[in-house]
């Protein structure tokens, strides 16, 4: 007996087989980075469970490298490998929902877009990502933060049971009941710990959001920044929303004169009584002259979907970095002044996330994600179209990063950093490492889910 070839694979797999030369390939290996450019050796385009634990099993006989792929949206180019096998999860995207229990289950390869659609229709909604492409399985495996995160935690932590490959090739239940250890790795650990085919979480009813985003003038930065701190710090939890730098993109409700000027937007998302929406911005609209905004009542994945346009799918290059915060102090606002302002594309931003409130409520070993006493995470996320302008680009995003670090905890969330933050993996995780490190040896002994933000064993 030899080792399985990719013949005897394809005999096992439902779903494509490609390999270097076949019609697809070349769509097949592509990631959401453009600067990414990795030539897998086989990409299994999985339809089932039983396609993916042929994969995982082809790889570890093989000895090859193996990249997980969910919605693809990794900035360092986790969702593939040169060489070694891809599991690409987009063909596993449905998604149920039981409005009864006010649960949803997800498809590994499901996105924010396919899960939000689905659960909308019942007035129900949990935590994701602010974007819709981003993939449902990879945001909530490393925590998971978006508009709705102060009011109902993280996307892990309305994680209810997932279904995982482990490297073994075996098919598991991870829950609070089943495999509990495999349970709190996979909130907040990334994909370490195996392959989740597919993740049932907690719904909450959300149906119509009051928000969108609005501009302010530079001048008027430091001040909004200063409210947004003291006022996020106790707002009511149904109030999202986040600051940012942002070139004004020629938007119809943007007045033209301003196309291409940098501005501080702010975009805002109360997932309260819609008809409460209006006093409930009301702080943030009094604090300075708005420029431009968007805002009004809309559906819910209206707003989770309204920045997709900026960031199309492998268009754009990406260098991002990030860092939790506690305290956003006189010192870290000056350095966002002195760093923001120079964003050089109307596709490059930096985000303040706030994540207080009920991400608070979860104690710091409870989940894998450990900084539940951090009140923002921020991220600096470089993208630009042409890959001649990569040097300056990255220069931005590091020496932004560099000038915000000193006022900063030692760890940035995972999904918002970079290929090159390897050595801050430990920080991330603060006494929750070596618990973390435990587990990977139970599950995961060999280290065949390497190609991540990687817990080694
Ligand atoms: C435009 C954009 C917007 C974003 N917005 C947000 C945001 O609002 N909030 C937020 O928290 N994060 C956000 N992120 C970061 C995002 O959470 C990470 O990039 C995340 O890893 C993406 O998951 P994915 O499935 O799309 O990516 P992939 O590249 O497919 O996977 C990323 C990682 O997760 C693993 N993985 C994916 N699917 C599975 C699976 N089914 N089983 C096991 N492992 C899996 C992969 O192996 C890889 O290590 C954003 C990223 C981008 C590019």
């Amino acid at each position: 007996m030899g080792n399985p070839t990719v013949e005897q694979l394809r005999e096992q797999v439902r779903g494509e087989v490609l390999t270097p030369g076949d019609a697809g390939y070349e769509e097949a290996r592509k990631v959401f980075n453009a600067m990414i450019d990795r030539h897998p050796g086989v990409v299994v385009r999985a339809v089932n469970t039983d396609d993916v634990v042929a994969a995982v099993n082809h790889a570890r006989e093989n000895g090859l490298d193996l990249a997980v792929r969910g919605g693809a949206h990794s900035v360092p180019g986790f969702g593939t490998v040169d060489d070694g096998v891809v599991i690409d999860l987009s063909g596993m995207r449905g998604v149920r929902v039981d409005p009864t229990n006010r649960r949803a289950r997800a498809e590994g390869g499901a996105t924010w877009a396919d899960f939000n659609s689905a659960t909308h229709e019942f007035g129900l909604a949990t935590t994701g990502g602010v974007v819709s492409t981003t993939g449902v399985a990879g945001l909530t495996l490393g925590g998971g933060i978006g508009y709705l995160a102060r009011g109902v935690g993280l996307s892990c932590d309305n994680l209810v049971s997932a279904e995982m490959v482990t490297a073994d090739g075996r098919s598991l239940v991870a829950s609070e009941h089943e495999n509990p250890d495999l349970f709190w790795a996979i909130r907040g650990g990334s994909g370490n710990f195996g392959v989740a085919t597919s993740l049932e979480f907690q719904l909450h009813p959300v149906s119509d959001i009051y928000g969108g985003p609005m501009f302010f003038e530079l001048d008027d930065a430091d001040t909004v920044l200063r409210f947004y701190r003291e006022f996020i710090a106790d707002a009511p939890e149904q109030f999202g929303g986040f600051p940012a730098w942002q070139i004004a993109p020629p938007l119809p409700f943007i007045p033209e004169e301003r196309h291409g000027e940098t501005l501080l937007a702010f975009v805002a998302c109360w997932a309260g009584p819609v008809d409460q929406g209006e006093r409930a911005l009301k702080p943030l609209h009094d604090v300075a002259p708005v420029v431009a905004e968007h805002v009004g009542p809309m559906p819910y994945p209206a707003l989770n979907s309204a920045f997709d346009a900026l960031c199309p799918p492998g268009a754009l290059q990406h260098y991002w970095k990030a860092n939790f915060v506690t305290e956003l102090t006189d010192e870290a606002i000056a350095a966002h002044l002195e760093h923001g302002p120079k964003v050089p594309v109307v596709t490059s931003t930096m985000h303040i996330y706030p994540i207080n409130g009920a991400c608070h409520r979860v104690s710091s070993d409870a989940t894998a994600f450990a900084y539940r006493n951090a009140n923002f995470a921020t991220v600096i996320a470089g993208m630009w179209p042409d890959p001649g302008d990569n040097e300056a680009n990255i220069q931005w995003v590091r020496d932004y990063y560099q000038a915000t670090a000193p006022f900063s905890e030692a760890g940035g969330y995972i999904n918002f950093m970079s290929g090159d933050d390897q050595s801050r993996i430990q920080a991330n995780y603060g006494g929750n490492y070596q618990r973390l490190v435990d587990v990977k040896r139970t599950y995961d002994p060999d280290n065949l889910f390497h190609v991540n933000q990687n817990i080694a064993p």
